[in-house]
């Protein structure tokens, strides 16, 4: 594993596994990068195919729904196709494999994500979700959770809505018909924060209360852009944690102590086995 690293890297991996080890409490900020090896485009890349015209940017708004439900509709349901075959990458098992280990010595270990996609979980991992779930509907206009083909029937399984936001009797294929609320009649959307939206207020306060009283905060695959989650590592350095930042590239947060500039499929797994050999 760690051959795979240059000699530079690997010394930082070890540095970074001692610091580690010496630390009680981890609080772990996943965002899109994490899932960048498993075919998942991030934020910044270019959309491709039909929605090449579009920037994710523009559609991921209430404005956008407001002037053209089909259009952002359409758009998630694309989404969804694209992501449903997407399995967990070595980044996603290795977090897993720490949170267990760290579950099994009472460590707190947190993992928090801006992803919308459930690999966290497909890979084993307890996740709060900063920015809501991909396989979620619900009403645009009541706010109640949808599940399935235009029935109430609200869950908060997102196992089980994975399947349901397929609102098509054709396995992977995503219908693109817009469904309407059985109680208000509003239209159904993804339960995804959008841009301008606030954030859920028990996963903000879980993500809060984690970033001020962690020994070492660590960002992944982010590009510290999006607040109020791009703050958490602030708040984490006011409270006197460390910041390492796992990132091929380097990014506007200011308050890292240490930085692994590479991709998190490699970086990881090297420095959850670093730490597993020192702890054993
Ligand atoms: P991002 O796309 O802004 O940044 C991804 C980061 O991952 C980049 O800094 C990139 O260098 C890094 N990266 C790429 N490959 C990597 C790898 N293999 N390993 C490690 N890092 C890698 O994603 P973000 O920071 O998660 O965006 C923040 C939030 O903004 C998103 O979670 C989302 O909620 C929101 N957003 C949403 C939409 C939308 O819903 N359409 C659009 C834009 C932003
Ligand atoms: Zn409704």
């Amino acid at each position: 594993m760690l051959a795979e690293l240059s000699s530079e890297l690997i010394v930082e991996v070890q540095h970074t596994a001692n610091l580690l080890v010496s630390k009680q409490r981890i609080c772990i900020l996943t965002g899109a990068g994490i899932s960048a090896e498993s075919g998942i485009p991030t934020f910044r890349d270019k959309q491709t195919g039909l929605w090449s015209q579009y920037r994710a940017e523009d559609l991921a708004t209430c404005a956008a729904f407001a002037r053209d439900p089909q259009l952002v509709w359409s758009w998630y349901q694309w989404r969804r196709q694209l992501v449903s075959d997407k399995t967990p990458n070595p980044a996603h098992h290795a977090l897993a494999q720490w949170q267990q280990h760290a579950g099994l010595k009472n460590q707190p270990l947190t993992i928090i994500t801006q992803n919308v996609d459930d690999l966290h979980e497909q890979a084993g991992s307890t996740v709060t979700h900063l920015h809501g779930h991909l396989w979620r509907n619900r009403c645009s206009q009541c706010g109640m959770l949808h599940n399935g083909a235009n029935n109430k029937n609200s869950s908060n399984s997102i196992t089980s809505n994975r399947n349901s936001a397929n609102n098509s009797a054709t396995a992977h294929h995503y219908n693109e018909e817009l469904l309407n609320c059985t109680d208000c009649g509003g239209y159904i959307r993804p339960d995804i924060v959008w841009f301008g939206e606030s954030l859920p207020i028990e996963a903000w306060q879980t993500a809060e209360n984690a970033a001020a009283n962690c020994d070492v905060f660590i960002s992944i695959g982010t590009s510290s852009l999006v607040y109020p989650a791009a703050g958490l590592a602030q708040i984490a350095k006011q409270n006197d944690a460390k910041i390492i930042e796992i990132n091929p590239n380097p990014t506007p947060n200011t308050v890292v102590d240490v930085t692994l500039a590479a991709n998190a499929g490699m970086v990881l797994p090297a420095l959850v086995k670093q730490i597993s050999g020192l702890l054993s």
